[in-house]
């Protein structure tokens, strides 16, 4: 029996846009199924897009598509009880047409490119949470939703971090994430006036800032960092924070959020601003959280249902590979439709391209960064440490002046750090990284 369409793509975001506009202009006859009321409507990042991955299907995107502002300064730093230290750095060419990073709000991104994908000739149809994959003994051909079963010879499962449809199969045999590669990341969205926002953060109309904070301030063992990310006319504020640190500590993401925005140097960025949204969702991140397979018969995954989120403390980056990885998905499946044949030999091309495009590197050589960024002294003894060296060195007191090395071993000994451990840690973070 002939199959209902060329491809099916589930989830509507970067990933499986990206995926349905490439098939639908190489001529596919394809299906994007979205839960939610309409594309992007479920969906959350910071969020920074290095968007580069779609001049190949969208050229001049970037005017085009709704995203907020583009990216000249990116601030990295520490924050401790009321202190705060950080670096900026400044790149002439980020200010320099195609711009490299855009502050994105992923209501508006993602809605716009499933229009693309419509555009292109695919057919997108929202508000169906699709309940299973259709497996025909170890083919998947197609999806089944609502007791209806919709085929296609390729499926590609572009469903976001949880992906139900390949939890407990055998895409990813385990029926949940794992907590030690699972990162939860919560956002809330403040409006603020443009012209306050361009002087508050010294940058141009249409310009951007964006920071990450390591933050040395949580309850302890609780592990995460913040983010701050200027956009049109709000700001976007929020933590990753790891999940298996907040097991069984009894601490809520709702408290650590408050914590944050209370900060000083937090708080003078947010003041006027009023809290227009929020939201939570879990980021499955590295190479641990791969699945089984990232393709089989009839079937590819991409994005961050895959674990193609990379995340090294200074940046979380999974947009990007959530486009790649999408269409990369759609070039195998269009191929796979010019020989008739969508077998787990025919779709070995798509793991090909993950290797020939770096994606698979990117992930398999940042395996130990992956456990070694998540050192709990990285989160509460070196941002005390830094902070209180600044805080001797940087204050007139008017008592007699000390030299650096003494001011250094005085701020590790209140950090309750050795020279030995400290050392240590850095020379593990400088190989993994
Ligand atoms: C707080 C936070 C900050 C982040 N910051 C950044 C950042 O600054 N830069 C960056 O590059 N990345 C960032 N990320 C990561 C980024 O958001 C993800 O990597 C990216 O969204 C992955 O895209 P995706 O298309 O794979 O998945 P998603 O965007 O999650 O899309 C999956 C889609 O599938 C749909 N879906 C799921 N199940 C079904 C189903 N059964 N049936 C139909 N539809 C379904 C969902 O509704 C959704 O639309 C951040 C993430 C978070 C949570």
């Amino acid at each position: 029996m002939a199959d209902d369409f060329d491809a099916i793509v589930v989830g509507a975001g970067m990933a499986g846009c990206a995926s349905a506009i490439r098939l639908a202009k190489g001529g596919a006859n394809v299906l994007l199924l979205e839960r939610g009321s309409e594309p992007g409507a479920k969906n959350l990042s910071g969020g920074v897009l290095w968007g580069h991955d779609l001049d190949a299907i969208l050229p001049n995107w970037w005017h085009e598509m709704p995203v907020e502002r583009h990216i000249v300064r990116k601030r990295f730093g520490f924050l401790t009880g009321d202190r705060a230290l950080s670096l900026d750095f400044e790149d002439g060419d980020w200010r320099k047409e195609p711009f490299v990073g855009h502050s994105v709000l992923r209501a508006r991104t993602d809605a716009w490119l499933a229009q693309q994908a419509e555009a292109a000739g695919a057919t997108v149809v929202a508000s169906v949470p699709v309940d299973r994959l259709n497996w025909d003994g170890t083919r998947v051909r197609g999806v089944v939703q609502g007791g209806e079963t919709m085929t296609a010879p390729v499926t590609i499962l572009a469903d976001g971090a949880n992906s139900r449809l390949s939890l407990g199969t055998p895409i990813r045999p385990e029926p949940h994430l794992k907590p030690e590669a699972t990162e939860l990341g919560i956002k809330e969205v403040f409006r603020l006036d443009p012209a306050v926002i361009e002087d508050r953060f010294q940058v141009g109309p249409g310009e951007g800032h964006a920071e990450e904070w390591v933050t040395g301030m949580f309850p302890p063992g609780v592990l995460g960092g913040g983010f701050l990310y200027t956009n049109r006319d709000t700001l976007s504020l929020g933590l990753i924070v790891n999940l298996a640190s907040l097991y069984d500590r009894g601490v809520y993401s709702t408290e650590l959020i408050e914590q944050f925005k209370l900060h000083p140097a937090i708080a003078s960025r947010l003041k006027g601003a009023e809290l227009v949204e929020y939201g939570a969702k879990l980021i499955s991140t590295g190479w641990a959280s791969r699945p089984a397979a990232f393709h089989g018969d009839g079937w590819m995954i991409a994005g961050d249902a895959a674990g193609f989120v990379y995340s090294n403390g200074l940046v979380i980056q999974g947009m990007n590979y959530a486009i790649r990885t999408g269409l990369l998905a759609a070039e195998t499946a269009l191929e796979a439709k010019g020989a008739g044949d969508a077998t787990v030999a025919r779709l070995a091309a798509y793991d090909r391209r993950l290797g020939e495009t770096g994606v698979l590197g990117d992930f398999k050589d940042f395996q130990r960064l992956d456990q070694v960024k998540w050192n709990p002294r990285f989160y509460t003894a070196y941002p005390k440490f830094v902070t209180e060296l600044f805080h001797a060195m940087m204050t007139e007191t008017g008592a007699p002046k000390q030299k650096m090395s003494r001011l250094a071993k005085e701020a590790r000994k209140s950090a309750g750090v050795s020279m030995t451990r400290l050392l240590r840690d850095g020379v593990e973070l400088y190989r993994s990284a």
